[in-house]
């Protein structure tokens, strides 16, 4: 084959973890080929959603400087609230510390986002060694990924048409029907480790989100939810502020959501019309409904080899996701993961080794970053967010708690300590609580 016709890398997905290859590909000198299925990058994403983390600052420095920068408000507002069916107990932290850039947690909508980002890989392209030979392709399924006969990855088919790479990056997000085709991920995944996600924007105009959640400028607010969010099965809500809209969505283990006999719509609907959740989404236009399936972090889902000869996966691809209680990150993850496989295919194209060996840094890189020392350090909390107690005892006695402690209506006054055994005695078990609080305190 003409040289000419080879690209270095060839990407597979332009979301979040192939848009973040590719920019660094561009910025490397690399000539690559990034072919995304949508009619546009965010064409086919959901998400929440807030994007944490500074990795954004490495990819677009100083983002926050563009008045129409395709982030929607930064995170200075963090509520997490324990639901039962009449009320809701939270815990609430606002820092002026978030408020200085490079922020830490940015909302964004997909749809925007990832368009906005693909406008600056193409700006990177057109300032590379190879303005003319790399290419974002969107509208381009890719069908198959090529394998010589001693099954190592050398290409793409799309269109019927196929095209070579030294190297080829699949990001091509939890739906890896391709990371199935090269045997890194095996057919069945086990319905424990995957969720429902449902979504729905809220338009309600700017000026009433930011009256509404005491917002400023640019400030944003988000609120997780546990325990009458999802009627009490696993799973949990949130709602996050974007610059005129809310983003209110639930993610639902499938496993039990497929026991409840429930369907996502329904429960959303239930959550929608909790005093607490109503009184926020109040007067608002529904203006975007999405649903799709997220990986919950369990770490038994992530294919043991993440590299194989000339191919490396990145992002949900490879269920890389983690939701242990303080955020979901996703795409942080995706993020950082598809810089540190673009890294590695640099490295490895520049030394004429594509093999699996010569992609093996990814893994150390992998290994020594947030992602995968979280994951793995977190898995205790991934698990203990699962168990019935989570969504079902704990919300409940705290608000039962909250309504006496609370409530000052001129009978005798009991202690918090009494209000507290009472409720633990109506909801729990003394041992589980003893469990469920030593766990809590080792896994968190
Ligand atoms: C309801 C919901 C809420 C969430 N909230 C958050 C949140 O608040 N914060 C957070 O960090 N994460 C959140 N996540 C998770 C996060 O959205 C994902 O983990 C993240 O988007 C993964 O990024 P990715 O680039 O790996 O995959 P994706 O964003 O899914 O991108 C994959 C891309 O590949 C393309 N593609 C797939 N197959 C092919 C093919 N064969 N050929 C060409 N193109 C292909 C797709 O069209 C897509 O554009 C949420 C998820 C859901 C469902």
């Amino acid at each position: 084959m003409d040289d000419d016709d080879l690209f270095d890398c060839i990407i597979v997905g332009g979301g979040i973890a192939g848009l973040s290859a590719a920019m660094t590909l561009a910025r490397g000198g690399a000539k690559f080929l990034l072919a995304e299925r949508g009619e546009w990058s965010g064409a086919k994403n959901v998400s929440g959603g807030v994007l944490w983390g500074t990795d954004l600052n490495r990819l677009v420095p100083e983002y926050w400087t563009e008045e129409d920068g395709g982030w929607e408000r930064f995170v200075n507002h963090r509520r997490l609230s324990l639901m039962d069916p009449g009320a809701s107990f939270s815990l609430d932290f606002k820092s002026d510390h978030f408020d200085t850039p490079p922020y830490t947690g940015v909302t964004v909508l997909r749809s925007r986002f990832d368009a906005w980002l693909a406008g600056k890989v193409d700006e990177a392209i057109a300032e590379s060694p190879h303005p003319d030979e790399s290419f974002l392709a969107t509208d381009v399924l890719v069908e198959r990924i090529l394998l010589d006969d001693a099954g190592r990855a050398v290409g793409i088919q799309a269109g019927g048409e196929d095209f070579h790479a030294r190297c080829v990056i699949l990001a091509e997000g939890v739906n890896n029907l391709l990371t199935r085709q090269v045997g890194l991920e095996k057919d069945y995944v086990p319905a424990d480790h995957v969720a429902v996600g449902v979504k729905e924007v809220i338009r309600l105009g700017r000026e009433t989100v930011e009256d509404r959640f005491q917002l400023r400028g640019r400030s944003g607010l988000t609120n997780e939810f546990v325990g009458a969010a999802t009627d009490g099965i696993d799973g949990g809500g949130f709602l996050y502020t974007n610059l005129e809209s809310l983003s209110v969505g639930l993610v639902i283990g499938m496993k039990a959501l497929r026991e409840s006999g429930r369907t996502p719509y329904d429960l959303l609907n239930q959550f929608k019309a909790h005093p607490a959740v109503a009184d926020m989404v109040r007067g608002g236009e529904v203006v975007e409904y999405s649903a799709k399936v997220v990986s919950t972090g369990d770490i038994r889902g992530v294919p043991k080899d993440l590299t194989m000869d000339g191919l490396m996966i990145a992002g949900e691809a490879a269920h890389l996701v983690l939701n242990a209680g303080r955020a979901i990150q996703g795409m942080d993850y995706a993020m950082r993961t598809g810089i540190l496989s673009a890294e590695t295919a640099l490295a490895a194209v520049a030394a004429g080794d594509t093999s699996k060996a010569g992609l093996s840094g990814y893994r150390d890189a992998l290994d020594a970053s947030y992602v995968m020392q979280d994951m793995t350090g977190f898995q205790n909390a991934v698990h203990l967010l699962h168990s019935p107690h989570m969504t079902g005892a704990l919300p409940r006695m705290a608000c039962d708690f909250g309504r006496e402690f609370f409530t000052v209506d001129n009978r005798p006054t009991r202690k918090a300590t009494a209000i507290l055994r009472d409720v633990r005695k109506k909801h729990i078990g003394l041992l589980d609580f003893l469990k469920l609080g030593a766990k809590a305190g080792r896994s968190l």
